[in-house]
């Protein structure tokens, strides 16, 4: 047997390329089974697990390289013109490419993977096959480059540990000279830190060892995990949560309404709790030393900014980990602030900017001395869980327990360290400044309340809790349950109408590439609308020809407000916020034109727009030439909507 590090990485790309072809996982993972049997030395697991599972693979840290920058990368590696048909094409790999570069459609693994992966594949072998690409020109076609899997590591922890992106650039040319294009594609898969082969990270887990889900579960360390269970046929007594070790979260089951949520925990004692809109949390006190980390089982120093201090001062026992949501309170406004707000508020604390918000965090008592926080318009952290108290996890107590110790441990800050238990804590306001925060439910009429409560104060939803359960790492199975809004419907078509345009960026520069929409204000009988309400910003949905059919009927429309005077045409009513701002406003309702989208009935309470409400994720399912615009829908109609959809 040889070595994983002596061993080609062309075997992984095999491996890779037969998993992702195998229709059944029993054959997916009997090939892993395989390849570990042959090729992997008890030494140097990790090597190959760590490629397999690129996502899981804290070792290396981040690339720097999200999907456009490393499409920019590899066009300098590659040696291509940046305005060339290819690299316009790998630059705008999330349109599917430039039209004109018809060839790279024929390169064929194209239709085995998604995304950005099988562009940069296609641009490669494109590079290979046709002679695009200096570099690859002077290769053999589909030829090895002979690559061992020991020497791709180095080179991407080379790739990561760098920070300027010449060196980034000279280190992909590198990779490029050593590898053929299928396996520079699956290169810029383990990059991209998602090789989409249809096989759970379970399976391979548990192909690997039966233990070693349950190690990484609590330990979040694929390096720990291969080295320990190196010896594969042999158990490891389970491992128990420690402090400065980051674990994988107990997870919430979603549940489509309150009955569905009352059955499922028929005769359990339950609590119900708000669902916060911030970021998970997970807060590792060890005397002085305080440890974020993000549901991702990321450090982040950064929140600790103005948070380390109060978390040293107000838990009160020396050792601890809390389980809670962070979120940012506006101080202004007196409520959460929307969610996203996270990181600006924290990378403003790191440069010790000024901010009317601050992150707080909400702890929950989950695990033994953990807390879940959440964060409100100054950091305010939350914690609605605790896992560790002392010297000792207290995973294995039941959440009443649980939330007793956080009762005790946790000194609360109003507005910047708030627990979150029934009858005490964070009680006296949530979110939008509702009573309670969380309950003891002891009918479905009680969840129903809450529920509606949240909605009522557009909340995400509530959470669900069997006060017996103990907190599982990882675990989704039922014992905490999530009823969001929008889960209670899916999205219904709304036609809107369309009131400004924003200019797109890349290959739609200085052309129009999305929409601000808006509602009308309901006409009186007999009439046509008079006024209109901003209401989301869409882009998605159409085929270019369709966007550039829209675009190129209202262009004549289009008007600029230029400085000083800035006002909207006065039939529009709109925010004051500079992300709602389009750059062309459409001069006339009467000649614009109605839209149907759809979202998933993710409301959003709207800041950046005038409309109450608006839709997380919208998108564009028609174009409605054959209505008329004052066939738009109205705001009162709307809202009625967004109430019947939730069953208020
Ligand atoms: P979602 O997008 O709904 O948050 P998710 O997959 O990120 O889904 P879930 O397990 O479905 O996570 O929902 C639990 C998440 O909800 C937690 O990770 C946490 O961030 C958030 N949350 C907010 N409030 C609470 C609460 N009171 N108790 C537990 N989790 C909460």
């Amino acid at each position: 047997m040889s070595t994983t590090g002596e061993a080609k990485f062309s075997v992984m790309c095999s491996l890779f390329n037969w998993i992702q072809k195998s229709k059944t996982s029993a054959k997916k993972r009997s090939k892993f089974r395989k390849f570990l049997d042959a090729f992997c030395g008890p030494g140097d697991y990790f090597a190959a697990v760590r490629l397999i599972l690129p996502g899981l693979d804290r070792e290396r840290g981040s690339y720097g390289l999200r999907e456009s920058v490393l499409a920019t990368c590899l066009i300098d590696a590659l040696g291509m013109s940046r305005d060339s048909p290819d690299a316009v094409r790998l630059i705008n790999w999330r349109k599917g490419g430039a039209k004109d570069s018809k060839q790279l459609v024929a390169a064929p693994p194209r239709r085995l993977v998604r995304g950005f992966g099988s562009n940069a594949f296609s641009k490669v072998a494109l590079a290979s096959l046709v002679g695009g690409g200096a570099v690859l020109q002077s290769r053999q076609g589909m030829t090895s480059g002979g690559l061992k899997i020991k020497e791709l590591n180095d080179l991407l922890d080379r790739l990561a540990s760098s920070d300027n992106r010449a060196e980034k650039t000279s280190i992909l040319s590198d990779l490029i000279k050593k590898t053929n294009a299928q396996e520079m594609k699956w290169i810029i898969m383990i990059i991209l830190k998602d090789l989409k082969l249809g096989m759970s990270e379970k399976s391979i887990f548990h192909e690997f060892h039966q233990d070693a889900e349950d190690l990484f579960n609590v330990t979040c360390d694929l390096k720990l995990v291969c080295e320990k269970l190196r010896d594969r046929t042999r158990r490891h007594k389970r491992q128990d949560i420690e402090v400065g070790k980051p674990v994988r979260p107990q997870l919430a089951l979603r549940v489509g309404n309150s009955s569905a949520a009352w059955k499922k925990l028929h005769g359990k004692e339950v609590v119900v709790e708000c669902k916060f809109d911030g970021d998970r949390i997970q807060i590792h006190k060890k005397g002085k030393e305080i440890n974020f980390f993000s549901r991702n089982f990321l450090d982040h120093p950064e929140y600790g900014h103005g948070m380390s201090e109060i978390i040293v001062q107000n838990v009160l026992v020396d050792r601890c980990i809390l389980d809670g949501e962070m979120l940012v309170w506006d101080t202004t406004m007196n409520r959460f602030a929307d969610f996203g707000s996270n990181q600006e508020i924290a990378k403003a604390a790191k440069e010790g900017l000024d901010s009317d918000r601050q992150l707080c965090c909400i702890l929950t008592s989950e695990f033994s001395m953990t807390a879940n926080l959440a964060w409100e318009t100054i950091r305010l952290d939350v914690a609605f869980d605790i896992l560790y108290d002392g010297d000792t996890s207290v995973i294995h107590q039941s959440l009443k327990e649980r939330h007793e110790l956080l009762r005790k441990v946790v000194k609360p800050i109003k507005g910047r360290l708030e627990i979150l238990v029934p009858n005490g804590g964070l009680n006296t306001h949530c979110s939008s400044g509702i009573p309670r925060c969380s309950l003891i439910a002891y009918s479905v009429d009680d969840i129903e309340r809450f529920f509606k409560e949240t909605i009522e104060n557009r909340d995400e939803g509530i959470v669900l809790k069997d006060l017996e359960s103990t907190w599982e790492p990882s675990d989704r199975s039922g014992k905490w349950l999530k009823l969001k809004p929008e889960y209670v419907r899916a999205g219904s078509d709304l036609d809107v109408l369309i009131i400004g345009g924003y200019y797109g960026s890349g290959r739609r520069g200085g052309e129009v590439g999305q929409f601000l929409v808006g509602l009308a204000e309901r006409a009186a009988p007999n009439t046509y609308p008079r006024r209109f309400i901003s209401f989301c910003r869409v882009g998605t949905g159409l085929s270019d020809e369709e966007l550039d059919a829209v675009v190129t009927k209202l262009k004549p429309y289009f008007r600029k407000y230029e400085h000083p005077k800035k006002a909207p045409p006065s039939f529009y009513e709109v925010t004051n916020h500079s992300k709602e701002r389009p750059d062309v406003w459409i001069d006339s309702p009467e000649k614009s034109i109605i839209l149907s989208i759809t979202s998933d009935i993710r409301m959003i309470r709207s800041e950046v727009f005038a409309a109450p409400y608006s839709l997380r994720f919208p998108r564009i399912d028609r174009v409605r030439y054959d209505k008329p615009w004052h066939d738009c829908l109205d705001v009162e109609s709307f809202v009625e909507l967004v109430r019947s959809s939730n069953g208020t």
